[in-house]
């Protein structure tokens, strides 16, 4: 399990940032992990704010919630851009479904986490094909902590990393996960990847 780093209580005046990423498949507990981070900072009373992609409409428009319906409230934004404005008071800022943003996502943590913001950022590492997805290789680059958390394969039990998709439609993007997704470790992936002909 992560545990934060300790920051030097004995100096207030100096606050030090640093950028966390979650990362894994569907069905691993990323957003789960963030909330259970940010839950915590919350109880130290320190500023929180949390943001999402406005693209992610699954469920209610304010929460980042997770697939046990452990929601916290959140402020949807278009870019990643609007983070500096309004996450630049914070002590923390969360960031769900982070692989949907722009690609000048790694570039706002960085100024963030440079201007003293602890930045969690949780998001999907790879696409439904496997492969790097969006701005997270950037963002895990550059980011202090990197925690992969893992799913089961639905198919045989074993480690799960891939996010397999059952639906034909070759869209990146495709929301409404547990009907068209499933977690599936790197053999059952390939293994289904080549029934599909992709
Ligand atoms: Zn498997």
């Amino acid at each position: 399990m992560f545990i934060e780093p300790r920051v030097g209580n004995d100096n207030h005046a100096i606050r030090r940032g640093w950028i966390e990423v979650i990362c894994g498949s569907m069905f691993s507990g990323k957003t789960e992990e963030l909330i259970r981070r940010l839950n915590r900072a919350k109880i130290a009373k320190q500023k929180v704010e949390i943001f999402k992609p406005t693209i992610d409409k699954r469920y209610h428009d304010e929460d980042v919630v997770s697939h046990n319906a452990n929601a916290i409230r959140s402020t949807p934004i278009d870019f990643a851009q609007d983070m500096l404005l309004l996450g630049g008071s914070c002590d923390v800022v969360g960031i769900d479904e982070a692989q949907f943003f722009d690609d000048g996502l790694a570039e706002v943590c960085v100024k963030l986490a440079n201007s003293g913001v602890r930045v969690i950022a949780a998001g999907l590492d790879m696409d439904y094909l496997g492969k790097p997805f969006g701005p997270m290789p950037a963002l895990m680059a550059v980011a202090e902590y990197v925690t992969k958390v893992h799913a089961i394969c639905v198919q045989c039990g074993d480690i799960a990393t891939y996010s397999f998709r059952n639906s034909p439609s070759e869209q990146q993007v495709l929301l409404g996960e547990t009907e068209s997704y499933e977690a599936r470790c790197r053999h059952c992936f390939q293994e289904g990847l080549r029934k599909q002909n992709k």
